[in-house]
């Protein structure tokens, strides 16, 4: 791609300011070919893990073999644990695949995500119910709850798991390798609170059953929010690796944790020296190289990379920076999201961000252009390199595509990021045939994944297998 394409000249930018503009977009737009092949070698990844443990696409059995009706009634609770925030639902459903759901959020405090994590779930919980004067008696049978926990599990069973590692920020000590419901029902008991968690699933699992319940096509759920990953009905037989019971349904949602893709090589995305300076001082280095070019906790990172890489070079602002644009992590992802649909003739809301969050004065038109495009280009691989998940994904069971089928997404970057979703689709479009094609409807599933706990718990309430 050259400054042909009119979105990525900078008008009154100096020969040297074009080239490493020009230089930044050969690395950041990725050719049909190019995802092509990266396609390709993900699906060989997705074969790799149903057929053995311990590999990079962890396809992980969740024990989920249902689909919820969208007939079934009554009202469930559910804790949703994702990167950024707790919630804690009382779902009530109507029987037509539609749910109610009363919910309060509590924002995880940097002692939680670093100490006290379980205890503050507890706490929250103990919380929720208080304030609604639901809190079951000595009297009372414990009241089950379903819990969402986003972070790699591998499952046990419907109601236990352990973790494999923390990832999106998340740095508990002592949890790895232990049981995430025996935690949090240890700090249950710590506070004499009588819930009792029934069933685990991870974020995705539960965006998909939501999709589910309100649309019984339903085949994938994924999340694009802090991070990425995503769930799909697998038909049992494919999965070589699972030596348990054979469910009467003859499917089971995977958890395909696919962010994990590429890190144990870093030979097929297309990393540049931002993301691998990003890696390095991620506190999960080599470790979700496909999440880290794709969700809302790293893009506006790679985003301040190749800002001081331009500023160094003093192409960008005079060579000026600040404290803040100099510290770690201070751009938050929504920043690219306002800044790469700045219409306004001065960019005025570029220059906001440059001047009240950056602290940097007298930024040019140039400079603001200058923001402007790499917003553009993070966010707009970050939309392509989502496509091929999903097209690895929707090509593994392709007679699905016979007829119409649901894909359940969820998260800030797909509902917020300008033209992610129509990014998304369009690149799909490119690799599935089609009529097929036509098949898919791309929803959002807002708020999928507590609705989607609240539905274990009610699967496991009403079903016995
Ligand atoms: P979670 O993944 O914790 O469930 P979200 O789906 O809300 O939560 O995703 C939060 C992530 O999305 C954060 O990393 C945040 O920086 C990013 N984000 C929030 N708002 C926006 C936005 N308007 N555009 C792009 N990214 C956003
Ligand atoms: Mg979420």
């Amino acid at each position: 791609m050259s400054s042909a394409d009119s979105r990525y000249t900078i008008v009154g930018a100096t020969p040297e300011q074009q080239a490493a503009i020009d230089e930044l977009a050969s690395q950041f737009l990725l050719s049909d070919e190019r995802l092509g092949a990266i396609i390709k070698e993900f699906r060989r990844r997705m074969e790799e893990g149903l057929a053995a443990d311990g590999k990079v696409l962890k396809m992980i059995p969740s024990y989920v073999t249902r689909r919820p009706l969208g007939t079934e009634t009554g009202t469930y609770f559910a804790i949703d644990l994702g990167g950024t925030n707790l919630r804690v639902l009382k779902v009530t459903f109507d029987g037509k695949g539609g749910a109610a759901t009363e919910y309060q959020k509590f924002v995880l405090s940097e002692e939680a995500k670093n100490r006290t994590l379980f205890d503050f779930v507890a706490q929250s919980v103990d919380t929720f119910l208080e304030e609604r004067n639901l809190r079951p008696t000595g009297q009372q049978p414990p009241m089950p709850m379903g819990l969402t926990f986003s972070y790699p599990v591998l499952q046990t069973s419907i109601n236990s798991g352990t973790l494999v590692q923390w990832t999106k920020g998340l740095n508990v000590p002592g949890c790895v390798g232990r049981d995430v419901v025996r935690l949090l029902q240890d700090a249950l008991l710590r506070l004499g609170l009588r819930v009792k968690i029934v069933a685990l699933v991870n974020d995705t699992v539960g965006t998909l059953l939501s999709a589910a319940y309100r649309d019984p096509t339903a085949q994938m759920g994924i999340i694009f929010g802090t991070g990425t990953n995503a769930a799909y009905y697998e038909d049992v037989t494919s999965i070589a690796k699972w030596k348990g019971p054979s469910p009467s349904s003859g499917e089971m949602v995977l958890n395909m944790e696919w962010g994990a893709f590429d890190s144990d090589d870093f030979s097929y995305l297309p990393f540049t020296p931002h993301d691998i300076k990003l890696d390095r001082k991620s506190i999960n280095p080599r470790k979700q190289a496909y999440e880290k070019m794709i969700s809302g906790l790293y893009l506006g990172e790679i985003a301040r990379n190749i800002i001081l890489w331009l500023v160094d070079q003093r192409l960008l602002l005079e060579g000026r920076s600040s404290e803040i644009l100099n510290a770690m992590w201070s751009i938050d992802t929504s920043y690219l999201s306002s800044g790469a649909v700045d219409t306004s003739p001065d960019l005025t809301e570029i220059q906001q961000v440059i001047e009240k969050t950056l602290n940097i004065n007298n930024s040019t038109f140039v400079d603001r252009q200058i923001f402007k495009v790499v917003a553009i280009l993070v966010g707009e691989r970050a939309a392509r390199l989502s496509a091929v998940g999903v097209v690895a994904t929707l090509n593994k069971r392709p007679h699905l595509l016979n007829s119409p089928i649901t894909v359940g997404i969820d998260g800030s970057m797909y509902e917020h990021y300008p033209y992610f979703h129509e990014i998304l689709v369009e690149t799909v479009s490119h690799f599935i045939p089609r009529e097929s094609f036509e098949n898919i409807n791309f929803t959002l599933a807002k708020d999928g994944s507590g609705v989607g706990a609240a539905i274990t718990a009610m699967l496991a309430a009403t079903y016995d297998d």
